[in-house]
């Protein structure tokens, strides 16, 4: 038999329809069926674009019906400066006055159809708004307002009024803004990666690496969370307080330096040579060599003096390639430096040091007293820092403090003496030590052996085993290193040698010039700005005092 005169089959369009060869009948029946199924379906698209057409009409009906389509949504085009108020300027005097102000949602939520509330965010601080369905409010902006997405940035215009209760949850708690109008500047997506109110608790201390909510049921965000996140983390209370904190250290400090007739000095950050230990350095390309980044300011603040400045200062990121995962090591942090010429000795210079500290310390207190109670809200462990009682620094030499710790049982051999720094163990016991005796969170140690000290060190005169050289503490852990300079020539070229460093190595001919053209004697001090604010609050790590924090582990965000 011819193959032709075999029923010629349909080809089949999909895997059912190739099924095996008994189904020729079947195969019809299963074409109309999917016939029916396709016309079924065109009849239920058509009966959805009906609804959705019928819901638009009713929405564009309801829409035109809005009492208050004008007073919310998308914010409308102007021309005109809106005068809008700060949270801050909020006073006795705002009650029953109009006020517009632009704040970001910090929660929105609708109560019923005609009550909602919003709390409103402005740099940490919360106020209250509430709306509530009274001619023109309608249903619609009730349901819009309650409905806005968390973190969104709003402009609310709205009567401040005194609320029966306070508002324990909001800042500005003895007020509450009656919403008129609110409209869109900025819509945050739905789904943000972390809660703000999240990163409001304090990170776990030790992180059990499964538990993902708390004790009482709410989300537990880590420090990596925050820091991965550091944008929404920033917005806290506790991180806006953080940052006005390191904003005053810095502005402090700067103060102090100006007032006492210092410059300000910008020195390099991209160095020729690796001259102050090579293995700490970050090398870069620089063009067809390499370049390195400034691990301190320290040689350009020398060459500065004696470049006949008297006293210079710097605020400037310093660069340091360790691999110290630490909780109070940066592998780049604000560094805060100064040096200075003296007369007669070094201490004048130290007296200065001292009085900066305790001038920055008090002024803090005294003018961040907010902050620093919003922060202990958080962070509470460390309690208040205890400054001298007179209002000068504790001093006593690196001697003294290892006979403090001898006395609590911590000895050090005589070799290890001269040859090691204190341990971070031995400082932090050190500082409790100081604590319980002389009641202060912050000290001065001077005169340290020589040969834990870098090469541009002044050996004390009196005993070369020790130097003009000072650490400042707080709270047990390294602020600052200071110290005299040598200033003479051979003195320096010979410390280099001491130190098993080649005064003719490349990178030192700059530096060591400065000194044979003539240099006045001088001291200093290098402080990490990060430091100062992580012992002065108590936080448990450096990463909480800089804004975005680099580490061994961490380049981002
Ligand atoms: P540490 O012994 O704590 O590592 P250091 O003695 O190496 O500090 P210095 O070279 O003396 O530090 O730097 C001066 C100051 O700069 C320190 O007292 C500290 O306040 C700050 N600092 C130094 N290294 C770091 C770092 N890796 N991260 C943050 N701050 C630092
Ligand atoms: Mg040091």
């Amino acid at each position: 038999m011819a193959d032709s005169e075999l029923p010629t089959r349909p080809k089949p369009e999909t895997n059912e329809a190739a099924a095996p060869a008994a189904e020729g009948a079947e195969s019809k029946s299963a074409s109309k069926n999917a016939l029916k199924k396709a016309a079924k379906d065109k009849a239920k698209a058509e009966k959805a674009a009906a609804r959705a057409a019928q819901e638009k009409a009713q929405a564009a009906a309801q829409d035109a019906n809005d009492t208050a389509k004008d007073l919310y949504g998308p914010i409308p085009e102007t021309e005109d400066v809106i005068p809008t108020t700060r949270f801050s300027e909020f006073s006795d005097d705002s009650y029953e006055k109009e006020v517009t102000v632009v704040a970001r949602v910090d929660n929105a939520r609708v109560q019923s159809a005609k009550l909602a509330f919003l709390m409103l965010r402005q740099q940490g601080q919360k106020v209250q708004a509430v709306i509530a369905a009274a001619e023109p409010i309608s249903r619609q902006m009730i349901k819009y307002t309650g409905g806005l997405n968390v973190n969104s940035i709003v402009q609310v215009t709205g009567i401040v009024k005194k609320p029966e209760v306070p508002i324990s949850s909001a800042t500005l708690s003895h007020l509450e803004l009656h919403i008129r109008k609110v409209y869109m500047i900025s819509e945050a997506a739905q789904q943000l990666p972390m809660q703000v109110k999240d990163a409001e608790r304090p990170p776990p201390e030790t992180t059990d690496e499964g538990a993902q909510v708390d004790a009482e049921g709410a989300p537990i965000v880590t420090l990596k969370t925050r820091l991965d996140n550091r944008v929404l983390d920033l917005q806290t209370e506790t991180s806006q307080a953080i940052t006005q904190i390191s904003s005053g250290v810095a502005e402090l400090f700067t103060e102090y330096m100006i007032k006492s007739g210092s410059r300000w000095i910008f020195t390099p950050k991209l160095v020729g040579a690796a001259t102050e230990g090579g293995s700490n350095v970050f090398e870069v390309k620089y063009f067809k060599r390499s370049g390195y980044l400034a691990q301190s300011p320290q040689l350009y603040k020398q060459m500065c003096i004696a470049g006949d400045m008297e006293s210079v200062f710097e605020v400037a990121p310093v660069f340091r390639a360790e691999d110290s995962n630490t909780h109070r090591h940066l592998t780049e942090f604000v560094g805060l430096d100064f040096e200075k010429t003296f007369h007669a000795h070094y201490h004048e210079v130290l007296d200065f040091a001292e009085d900066l500290l305790v001038f920055i310390l008090t002024q803090l207190k005294e003018r961040y007293g907010a902050q620093i109670a919003n922060i202990q809200k958080s962070y509470p462990k460390a309690g208040d820092f205890k400054l001298p009682k007179d209002g000068k620094a504790l001093r006593l030499n690196y001697m003294d403090g290892l006979a403090l710790l001898k006395e609590a049982g911590v000895d050090m051999s005589e070799q290890e003496r001269f040859e090691n720094d204190f341990t971070t163990a031995m400082e932090k016991q050190l500082g409790q030590i100081i604590r319980d005796k002389y009641d202060t969170d912050f000290y001065v140690l001077d005169k340290f052996p020589m040969s834990v000290r870098p090469f541009y060190t002044k050996a004390d005169p009196k005993d070369p085993r020790f130097s003009n050289s000072y650490d400042f503490f707080m709270r047990g852990e390294e602020i600052m290193s200071g110290a005299q300079r040598i200033h003479n020539i051979d003195e320096l070229e010979a410390s280099m040698r001491s130190k098993g460093l080649d005064p003719t190595q490349e990178g030192f001919e700059d530096y060591l010039n400065a000194f044979r053209q003539g240099c006045p004697p001088h001291a200093g001090g290098g402080l990490g700005l990060n430091r100062i604010v992580m012992f002065f609050l108590g936080l448990p790590n450096v990463r909480l005092a800089s804004l975005f924090p680099r580490d061994p582990q961490r380049l981002r965000p």
